[in-house]
């Protein structure tokens, strides 16, 4: 595949000025002064804004799309857990996107999303699985302060994207994007690219995929260009 041009960035291809924010995990370079703001603010009311998962390039994503259609990672349910694998392609499909993005279109392709949570009320040796459990439990005074900051309009320009209501991606609570910098990255989507990188990726279900292209992108895509 050849796709290294700056106009492969939004689907997490090409190259990308990243900054490693957390060790091991990287951002747009444009995003880390936002980000260490926010730390900051966090970290004055008590809270350790720790990252659980930032940028991810096409191949991780793909990888995770693979493996999950052919049964090496396991499908879950909308409620969590593990289900049988459908034999129908397009069942498949619809499975795995109840919690993985399509490949070329997750928001952590733009380096200007991440996965977070405090790690300061995380108990010692707990691994995080990112749920809305977690949202309303362990993590719930951290989300309250995020909520709080975003609705005041106070968070340097981050805010949950993945939210009720939007488009058919579950709520994730964990999940924030620096808005201003991911607008300027999106800018230039089109699905006639994602078309064409599909079309010569070792891609599973992709036929269905390339079928229902245009609805996947109104239920999946657009409703979190925001
Ligand atoms: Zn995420």
């Amino acid at each position: 595949m050849n796709f290294d041009g700056d106009e492969f960035l939004p689907y997490g291809l090409g190259r990308p000025n990243l900054v490693e924010a957390q060790p091991g995990y990287f951002v747009d370079s444009e995003v880390t002064l936002f980000l260490d703001k926010l730390t900051q603010s966090a970290k004055v009311c008590g809270f350790e804004l720790r990252i659980e998962s930032a940028y991810r390039p096409f191949e991780k994503q793909l990888s995770i799309w693979n493996r999950k259609a052919r049964g090496e990672l396991p499908l879950l349910d909308d409620k969590g857990n593990v289900m049988v694998r459908p034999q129908d392609e397009e069942e498949l499909m619809y499975a795995i996107l109840t919690w993985s993005a399509l490949p070329g279109a997750s928001r952590h392709h733009l380096g200007t999303d991440i996965d977070v949570v405090d790690a300061a009320a995380c108990p010692e040796g707990y691994e995080v699985e990112l749920t809305p459990a977690e949202c309303t439990g362990m993590f719930a005074k951290f989300h309250e302060f995020l909520t709080s900051r975003f609705e005041a309009g106070e968070a340097f320009g981050f805010d949950r994207v993945f939210v009720p209501g939007r488009g058919k991606i579950r709520p994730e609570g964990w999940h924030i994007a620096h808005l201003p910098t991911s607008r300027k990255r999106l800018q230039n989507f089109s699905l006639e690219t994602l078309r064409r990188i599909y079309e010569q990726s070792d891609m599973a279900c992709k036929k269905v995929v390339l079928a229902r292209l245009d609805s996947l992108a109104e239920e999946y895509i657009y409703p979190y260009f925001v």
